[in-house]
């Protein structure tokens, strides 16, 4: 089978779905829940690098890497190496029946790449959602308090209490009650969209001010346990605050005795430039809490607390069957020495500069471009708005331009507070030639949709 690793482009077949997926789709819907929606209607059939083939021959360009999973691309060979030999002598012992060593080697990694200079410990879970469960479960046990806060805009699962948690009313947020109480939000550091409609200069982060009247108004500042935030929103298409919203967040937390928790299943990792984009902040986080690309693609979650605080919680508290499966811990110590030894935050940086710098150029020419969005390493997005003054989105055309761009070989996903955004999630190991070419057909998209 010829390797699709470095091929430096698609190559398209067939329409897509091609005639295996349309059987294989035929099977799913009579057999899977229609809510499971995909973004591109067809099947995998393997993935090297940051190529992916369909089950009819269709080569495609990765911008999506299963949601920021795969940031070290498709089956690198050192991590499928480390898999089926620890597959040959385990696959699972339930770390609250039988100890295993890579669970704890993984933690002890962990411990030292997260932001801090602090004792730290770490237990690993099975999904994002279930790390952020755990870290306001953590949070309250340690304050014996009940509030939390979170943010407009934020995602942090899809369970009931980080549905709770999120600051948007999308489908996934948005099932029947009771949902979590004592949760409250306030606006996130979004400048483009701002919620009091100033300026950054002259705004004096207005935004992070809401705390302060929550305590006034909502709640009492000794009565709240934690500060939940992404640093930079992915779903919201890589919203990044500005420093001193994160600084203000930052003394407020401190001032009153409250955890901040970093939620980086998004951005961590080496995307933002660094291990973690909470290595940004002027202070680390008392919690943070990391998924997606640990594992490089196996189901692996962790979180990582300072010392005092998770060594206050008794015994038995904390834990899960499958969590921190052996398999999913020996591929997160190689995905690791990958990232640490390849330096993927250079990397990062690279792809973010080759990709700001093509936006740039895009938003010239298409004024259905709204705003280059983010910009720490290769948190680069955009948003499209039907009009640049009224900032109307443009949800549609975004719809348009992402079918245009899997039916030439390119996938990407949406995201916005309004699905009018793209969030281009390459695995970090592309070449340049994926890269432009990836580039080249979202252009080529944009400008159709442009000329409707
Ligand atoms: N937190 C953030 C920032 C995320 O982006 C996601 C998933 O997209 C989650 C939490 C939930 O992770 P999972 O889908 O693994 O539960």
């Amino acid at each position: 089978m010829e390797s699709i690793r470095n091929m430096k482009q698609p190559r398209i077949l067939t329409d897509i779905p091609g005639p295996n997926a349309k059987k294989l789709i035929k099977l799913k819907e009579d057999n899977v829940a229609n809510t499971l929606s995909s973004v591109v209607p067809t099947f995998i059939k393997r993935g090297e690098g940051s190529m992916v083939e369909d089950v009819d021959g269709n080569i495609f360009i990765d911008f999506a890497s299963g949601i920021s999973v795969l940031n070290i691309g498709y089956s690198v060979p050192e991590v499928v190496e480390a898999v089926k030999k620890q597959a040959e002598k385990y696959f699972h012992s339930s770390i609250n029946v039988l100890l295993n060593e890579p669970y704890v080697l993984l933690a002890k990694k962990m411990n030292e790449i997260t932001p801090g200079n602090f004792g730290k410990k770490t237990m690993f879970f099975n999904s994002g959602a279930e790390a952020n469960e755990n870290a306001i479960k953590i949070a309250k046990y340690f304050t014996k308090k009940n509030h939390i806060i979170s943010f407009y805009g934020g995602f942090h699962g899809r369970t009931y209490l980080t549905m709770s948690l999120n600051g948007t009313t999308k489908a996934h947020s948005l099932v029947p009650g009771p949902h979590a109480s004592d949760i409250h939000k306030i606006p996130f550091g979004d400048c483009y969209r701002c919620s009091y409609g100033l300026k950054k200069e002259s705004c004096n982060i207005r935004c992070a001010e809401k705390l302060n009247e929550i305590f006034s108004a909502e709640v009492p500042a000794e009565n709240v346990a934690a500060v939940i935030l992404e640093p930079i929103q992915g779903n919201g298409c890589f919203i990044t605050p500005p420093e001193k919203f994160i600084n203000r967040l930052i003394d407020i937390c401190k001032k009153n005795k409250i955890l901040l928790i970093a939620d980086e299943v998004q951005c961590g990792f080496c995307r933002s430039g660094k291990m973690f984009a909470s290595h940004y902040w002027k202070e680390a986080p008392d919690i943070l809490t990391t998924a997606k690309s640990l594992a490089g693609g196996l189901p692996l979650s962790a979180v990582t607390v300072k010392k005092e605080i998770i060594d206050s919680l008794p015994s038995g508290v904390l834990g899960g069957t499958f969590a921190g499966n052996p398999l999913a811990c020996v591929a997160g110590l190689e995905v690791l020495n990958i990232m640490e030894r390849d330096k993927f935050t250079e990397k990062a940086q690279k792809i973010g500069t080759i990709m700001r710098n093509r936006f740039e150029i895009m938003k010239e020419k298409f004024p259905i471009i709204g705003e280059i969005k983010g910009g720490k390493g290769a948190l680069v997005g955009l948003e499209f708005v039907k009009n640049r003054s009224s900032k109307e989105p443009a949800k549609e055309e975004v719809k348009i331009i992402l079918e245009d761009c899997y039916k030439n070989g390119l996938i990407l996903l949406n995201g916005g507070m309004y699905s009018n955004g793209i969030r281009p999630l390459m695995p970090l190991t592309i070449t340049e030639d994926q890269l432009k070419c990836g580039l080249d057909i979202l252009e080529k998209a944009i400008m159709k949709v442009s000329k409707q």
